[in-house]
């Protein structure tokens, strides 16, 4: 104790601190308040950590050392927490690090509108007041074959608002092998118990027939609704009910259909070898009236959720208060309008929007591209041992389960230690970089790898064998 205690003794006071030169000079990044309070947070830090008897020694107690951990703190008060991270892991759509890149011609169009004032509610040829969601609808009907488009903040919102206006206290009829949830936090029963819609579930698991629809169907049902399982399969013995037959069903009873398809496919990918998966064009030719999908999964924009339908229900939902709090700001609808208008030429989307790219490179593409990048590989860093391996990466985001498609990594190998600390010195780096840790070696799979951003993983490479070196 008495150790504590001298401990203590040691530690210097705030007023004293704030005297240092050292620290006076870091008023020129930040406010003298907030300065104060970093001071005291470390020294009240310190004194807990020598009162609990962590492992404090007289070293960490020097004024020296006190500076140095609060100048660390304000350099990064001062950084900007979200921020660049290059996606070794092979996931096109990961969730965890911000679904889909988008494409430069977004990017060109987003700098433009933000870096002044735009038309975002102003009809330019009539000098009137206009609608947000008018300059990107024509687009959206053109290519989804829909008679009208609403665009909203995400499709877990879009849901939830189509739901509220079409079916608020009245009940929705959905197959019990479609109440999925989707990422964590959007469970299609939760969605539909927050927009005041009652629950109807018919059939079992694995099968639903359209008898099981029509038997549930009442005076109080407002609309059937199926969902897209995105993130899971049902295999073996199951039967599900189409949208055709459903809409047929509901016409009799004139009552919508409800399609939230999720992933918002606009460009049948089967001739680059993925299984058929239904665009938003085949679910609107279904007849479905309201469909509701994402901006920023396989669509390749922007978060955004977007309903398409028929006139008679999209206005209906429009004039709903709630699209008025989950409306779109103008950097989304500038993305996703110019994401939007690549697809007008579906062979130039294939090419420029980067989530369609990644996902119809093929193998020897991905060789080629990981060949490139061990070229590209400076000597210094042969003590890491780079080679090549063949490896698969998944679309992610909730489409194509289960859908593999063969890809290359550049792989590391060294010491156990060399090969962790390497992962954290990559992750926890500026720009990041996330791989994968397998098998005692650490890979980064290349599909996912913009091509400029290899040169910069070779510098951090670099970084990480100068740095091991000096320990
Ligand atoms: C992803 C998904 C959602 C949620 O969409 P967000 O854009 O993440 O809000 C809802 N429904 C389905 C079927 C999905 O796949």
């Amino acid at each position: 104790m008495t150790e504590a205690k001298s401990l203590l003794r040691c530690l210097p006071k705030v007023d004293e601190l704030l005297q240092q030169d050292e620290i006076t000079q870091l008023l020129e990044m930040i406010g003298r308040e907030r300065l104060v309070d970093i001071i005291r947070e470390t020294i009240n830090d310190l004194r807990s950590n020598i009162l609990l008897k962590e492992m404090v020694v007289e070293s960490d107690t020097s004024e020296e050392r006190i500076i140095e951990t609060i100048k660390e703190k304000v350099k990064k008060t001062n950084e900007i927490q979200i921020r660049k991270v290059i996606n070794g892991s092979g996931v096109v759509l990961h969730t965890n690090l911000g679904r889909a890149p988008l494409g430069s011609y977004a990017q060109e169009i987003i700098q433009e509108v933000s870096e002044g004032y735009s038309n975002l509610e102003i009809d330019l040829d009539t000098g009137k007041r206009g609608s947000r969601y008018q300059h990107i609808k024509d687009l959206i009907l053109t290519l989804t074959g829909a008679e009208d488009a609403i665009v909203v903040n995400n499709n877990a919102g879009a849901v939830l608002l189509a739901l509220s206006a079409v079916a608020k206290g009245k009940e929705v009829i959905i197959s019990r092998g479609e109440l999925v949830e989707i990422g964590g936090s959007f469970r299609v029963p939760e969605v539909m118990e927050q927009s005041g819609a009652k629950l109807v579930e018919v059939g079992a698991t694995n099968k639903s027939y359209l008898k099981d629809y029509q038997n549930a169907i009442t005076e109080n049902t407002a609309a059937l609704l199926k969902v897209h399982r995105s993130n899971f399969k049902l295999v073996g013995f199951t039967h599900e009910t189409t949208s055709e037959d459903l809409v047929a069903l509901a016409n009799q009873k004139q009552i919508p259909v409800m399609n939230d398809l999720g992933s918002g496919l606009l460009i049948d990918l089967q001739k680059y070898g993925y299984p058929y998966e239904p665009t938003v064009k085949d679910v609107v030719n279904s007849g479905c009236d309201i469909i509701t999908f994402s901006g920023d999964k396989l669509l390749g924009g922007t978060q955004a959720g977007i309903i398409v339908g028929k006139k008679h229900w999209i206005k209906i939902i429009e004039s709903h208060p709630l699209t008025r709090a989950l409306r779109v700001d103008k950097l989304t609808l500038s993305a996703l309008e110019a994401t939007l208008k690549q697809y007008i030429k579906p062979e130039k989307a294939i090419q420029q929007i980067p989530v369609l790219k990644m996902m119809i490179a093929t193998e020897e593409d991905m060789l080629k591209k990981a060949e490139e990048f061990i070229r590209q590989l400076p000597e210094s860093i042969d003590r890491l041992k780079a080679s090549i391996k063949r490896t698969t990466s998944q679309v992610g985001g909730g489409s194509y389960p289960g859908h593999e498609m063969n890809s290359y990594a550049v792989v590391f190998e060294g010491s156990q230690d060399d090969i962790v600390s390497l992962e954290r010195f990559l992750r926890t780096g500026t720009p990041s970089v996330i791989g994968r840790l397998s098998e005692g070696v650490y890979l980064l799979d290349v599909r996912t790898i913009i091509e400029k951003e290899m040169i910069i993983i070779s510098e951090r490479l670099q970084d990480w064998v100068k740095r091991s070196e000096k320990r």
